[in-house]
């Protein structure tokens, strides 16, 4: 537990479900006021407010698009009423979409670039003018992923919306380190939320996925959720620009794990 966000403020969009509720769940545990965020799946969001609410502490579920500026800056603005303030913002919410590239229409790219892109830059600058306008210190954490770094076929656009989220975090991070902002990537390998779902009730595609997990098998929500609050804290206060890597050695080149190569 981190003591210092006893209190404080969180944003975590998309945080109905997956790992997004798993971080509106260890913030709420940690004691801080939590501002979960959902597009259509009002139940999901409720569930995250209630046991936050169960377990003592303080949560409102917030409807709104990300992939929107302006519902994000309404966002922002349901967070400021509900809370008077922010203090973290969490980008979470993502998608993904598969088709192999030659048959990916333009609307199917954008979708996922307006959400896993545009929608983390919209998140990022709302909690920037926060900051800067109540001249205060403050932290963002961007959700990107492995496939910042390792390509993924049929999947072109979310790989290239992660590597964006890397270097934009980067970009953020340099241009107001000086203010006292921190912004920092966490990056998840695969692990056990509804977007895989499908995938890991498939006993062949789980041992595939497997198989390229050099620890042998897939992550829970809760350790994306232990980086998030330990970033999120003062513990983590010389770190800013960086991205995480939560993924059981996933980017650490598998096939060579044995001596092969
Ligand atoms: P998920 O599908 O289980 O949950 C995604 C959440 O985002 C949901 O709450 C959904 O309602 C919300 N969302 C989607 N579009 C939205 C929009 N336009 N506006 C607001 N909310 C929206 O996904 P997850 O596995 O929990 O993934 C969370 C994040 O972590 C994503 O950015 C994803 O790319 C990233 N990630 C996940 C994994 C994994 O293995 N689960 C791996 C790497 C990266």
């Amino acid at each position: 537990m981190f003591d210092d966000l006893k209190g404080k403020t969180v944003v975590v969009t998309g945080s109905s479900k997956g790992l997004g509720a798993a971080m509106a769940r260890r913030f709420g545990a940690e004691g801080m006021n939590v501002v979960t965020n959902y597009r259509s799946d009002e139940e999901g969001a409720r569930e995250t407010v209630r046991a936050i609410e169960e377990a003592g502490g303080a949560a409102a579920a917030i409807r709104s698009d990300v992939s929107k500026a302006e519902c994000v800056e309404a966002l922002y603005d349901a967070a400021m009423f509900s809370f008077g303030g922010i203090d973290i913002w969490v980008n979470n919410a993502g998608i993904e979409e598969g088709a192999p590239s030659d048959q990916k229409s333009i609307e199917a790219w954008q979708r996922v670039l307006d959400v896993n892109l545009t929608g983390v830059f919209a998140g990022c600058r709302c909690a920037i003018n926060h900051f800067l306008e109540h001249d205060m210190p403050g932290t963002i954490i961007n959700l990107s992923s492995v496939h910042e770094v390792i390509p993924w076929p049929h999947f072109a656009d979310y790989a290239a919306s992660k590597a964006g989220v890397g270097m934009l975090t980067k970009t953020l991070a340099l241009e107001y380190a000086d203010r006292g902002i921190r912004v920092n990537a966490i990056a998840p390998g695969a692990m056990n939320t509804p977007i895989n779902a499908q995938k890991l009730a498939d006993p062949e595609q789980r041992a595939a996925t497997e198989r390229l997990i050099p620890m042998g098998y897939v992550g829970a929500p809760e350790d994306v959720a232990a980086a998030a609050a330990w970033l999120a804290s003062d513990q983590a206060r010389y770190v800013t620009g960086t991205t995480l890597f939560v993924d059981g050695g996933m980017t650490l080149y598998p096939g060579f794990q044995f001596g092969e190569g």
